[in-house]
């Protein structure tokens, strides 16, 4: 204890013992309880030794109070460190885990999502389903006889040059198309054939801001009695209206080896209503997919009666519908697995 009137010597040793006694208190307290008691004894804003400290310095001489002050400054001092050191290290311990630092800010709970890609197909395939559609799938290697002849690709059809294809060997290739889903179901049931194929195909394309060597796509194949090319447009109009709230569509002559006659759809830029913008290079219009009556060389390859059976097929590109809806400049983006762009699209 400090004597009522203590001179200059009895007040610094006290206060280095003080500081001592006090750092070291804090230092053996075991858990919050016991710190903070140790608190109070030594740093209580009532009866703290500290503040009698403090108070003892308005007895001293006024030319010690000089000296004085610094001693009590640095107990001070000293014991708010040692306070709180002990406060961190007993918040560490208290956690049964290797070295978990409580004060860290809490994380987020990660949440997945459905790439974008896939949020077309699904709504795509949704929308085909009310229509009585089931889904179908093959294999991702072919033959090319199930990739291009059972098609009616002609035998020196350029798609099935080295250049466009990727060969595994021995007649074998990575599908270029989802069509070969196709020619199996119409192997393997007999019409009335409602399916729809998604999956990933692959060309030998450069991976570019509008090219992938692979990405998904999605066909269409029905196959009845008395199925007209009324039925493949009603369809994909219904389609087009429901899936792009499209206003117009147009369909336009074009050739695939496996569908005669063969249509492109369009439907109406969303950007411009029509009138034209750089989205749809001033015309106005979105192609949006390819289709066809089916060829009936294709049915009487996979063994259907071409004289009783007709069927129309269709097929587009998820992935360039993603980037019309979601506005992407590069199809990349696409397959970058880069959490920063997909967190902003993925639901
Ligand atoms: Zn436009």
């Amino acid at each position: 204890m400090l004597p009522e009137n203590p001179t200059l010597e009895q007040y610094l040793a006290h206060a280095a013992e003080l500081a001592e006694r006090g750092a070291a208190a804090f230092a053996q307290a075991n858990d919050p309880d016991a710190l903070e008691a140790a608190r109070i004894q030594f740093l209580g804003d009532k009866r703290g030794e500290l503040l009698a400290l403090q108070k003892a310095l308005g007895a001293l001489p006024a030319d010690s109070r000089r000296d004085a002050g610094r001693a009590f400054n640095e107990a001070k001092t000293r014991l708010n460190a040692a306070l709180d050191d002990r406060r961190t290290t007993l918040a560490r311990s208290t956690s049964t885990g290797p070295a978990l630092d409580l004060t860290l800010p809490a994380r987020e709970r990660w949440r997945g999502g459905r790439h974008p890609v896939t949020l077309v197909i699904d709504e795509i395939v949704g929308i085909f389903r009310e229509l009585g559609f089931t889904i179908a799938l093959g294999p991702e290697s072919e033959s090319e006889w199930y990739n291009f002849g059972a098609l009616n690709f002609p035998a020196d059809h350029p798609a099935m040059d080295l250049h466009d294809t990727l060969y595994l060997g021995e007649g074998a290739l990575l599908r270029t198309h989802t069509s070969p889903v196709q020619v199996r179901t119409l192997q393997r049931h007999a019409p009335p054939i409602r399916i729809l194929a998604p999956g990933t195909v692959f060309r030998r394309d450069p991976f570019d801001a509008s090219h992938a060597p692979a990405f998904a796509q999605i066909e269409g194949l029905a196959v009845d009695e008395g199925i007209s090319f009324v039925d493949l447009k009603a369809t994909l109009t219904h389609f087009a209206q429901r899936f792009f709230g499209a206003t117009r569509t147009r369909f336009r002559p074009s050739y695939f080896p496996f569908t005669e006659p063969s249509a492109e759809m369009d439907v109406a830029c969303r950007l411009c209503g029509g009138k034209g913008c750089a989205a749809c290079k001033g015309t106005g219009w979105m192609e949006i997919l390819g289709s066809g009556m089916v060829h009936p060389a294709v049915l009487e390859a996979a063994g259907i009666d071409s004289e009783r059976y007709t069927g129309w097929a269709f097929g587009m590109g998820p992935a360039r519908i993603a980037m019309q809806r979601y506005d992407l400049p590069d199809i990349r983006l696409l397959y970058d697995s880069d959490i920063r762009f997909l967190e902003q699209v993925a639901e």
